[in-house]
């Protein structure tokens, strides 16, 4: 583990990136999610989510107790951890920009100052885990892989 944080320390951040997901679904922002997952298919969208570290290994870690061991690369480009049934394989510690980034039809993405102080303390516990900003998911997910294998 990167800055040779003890897994207490580690696991701390990882609580602290919780509770941001949890702080964030308090903000009064409407949006309608009906679990289309239309921006879990990045190569449909065009976009795929960035996550900091905290946020990779929160996923990495709620994908093991899902039972994956490594997510494989999905062959139609849609984010690995979506289910065969179409829906979030790590919906509770989904990361934040698929929290944040909804489709139009669910009311579009919330703007960046509606939310500008959790994404610095996202960045925050980021630097803490020796990062240097987001990484796109599929490599954020095979970085949070390496540092428990
Ligand atoms: S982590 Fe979940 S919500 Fe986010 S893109 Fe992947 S399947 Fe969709």
């Amino acid at each position: 583990m990167s800055r040779g944080l003890t897994s207490a320390a580690r696991a701390a951040l990882l609580a602290q990136v919780q509770d941001i997901y949890a702080r964030l679904a308090q903000r009064p922002i409407e949006r309608q999610c009906t679990s289309l997952s239309q921006c879990c298919r990045f190569r449909l969208t065009g976009r795929t989510p960035f996550l900091t570290r905290g946020e990779a290994l929160l996923a990495r870690q709620a994908s093991r107790s899902s039972g994956k061991k490594r997510p494989p690369p999905a062959p139609d480009g849609a984010c690995p951890l979506l289910a065969p049934d179409g829906r979030c394989s790590i919906y509770a510690s989904r990361p934040f920009a698929c929290r944040t980034h909804f489709c139009e039809a669910a009311g579009g993405p919330y703007s960046r100052k509606e939310v500008r102080d959790l994404i610095h303390e996202l960045e925050a516990i980021d630097h803490q885990l020796g990062g240097s900003g987001g990484m796109g998911l599929p490599a954020a997910l095979k970085w949070a892989t390496e540092q428990s294998s």
